[in-house]
């Protein structure tokens, strides 16, 4: 296939099944982050982070409930036009797949990502989403 032919539903639809949105190590917030969602919601920073986020060190994580899913996860995202820069940019973390391997890795929690694709496609599709 083309490089110009290459494009995010190439190697990844998202089902919305959620599962991305449960367990695993978290979704990380930025301090940009929180302000935009703690606006979205009409809390504050400060009050967002005492209320929807743990620590991880020192860096805040969406909390998670008791089930595992993520604080804002109801059957959909509940601020999916705010939602965390993490959770934009799923599945394409470019630290992560600096290594093909960790693309197999990631889609054995992602049924929406592609395993019939080669390396050689992904690395293309990120050098071009850079460009
Ligand atoms: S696990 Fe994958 S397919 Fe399921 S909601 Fe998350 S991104 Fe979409
Ligand atoms: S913010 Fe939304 S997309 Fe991100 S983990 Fe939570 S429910 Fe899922």
């Amino acid at each position: 296939m083309p490089c110009d032919t290459i494009n995010p539903q190439t190697l990844f639809k998202c089902l919305k099944c959620g599962d991305c949105c449960k367990g695993y190590g978290g979704t990380y917030v930025t301090d940009q982050d929180i302000e935009t969602i703690s606006g979205f919601i009409g809390s504050d920073p400060r009050r967002f982070v005492a209320q929807y986020c743990m620590l991880s060190g020192n860096r805040p994580l969406l909390a998670q409930r008791g089930d595992g899913y993520c604080i804002f996860w109801d059957g959909l995202c509940k601020i999916h036009a705010v939602k965390p820069l993490m959770c934009r940019k799923w599945p394409f973390i470019e630290s992560l797949l600096v290594d093909f391997d960790n693309w197999l890795i990631l889609a054995d929690s992602c049924p929406g990502i592609r395993t019939d694709v080669s390396a050689d496609m992904l690395k293309k599709f990120l050098k071009l989403k850079n460009s």
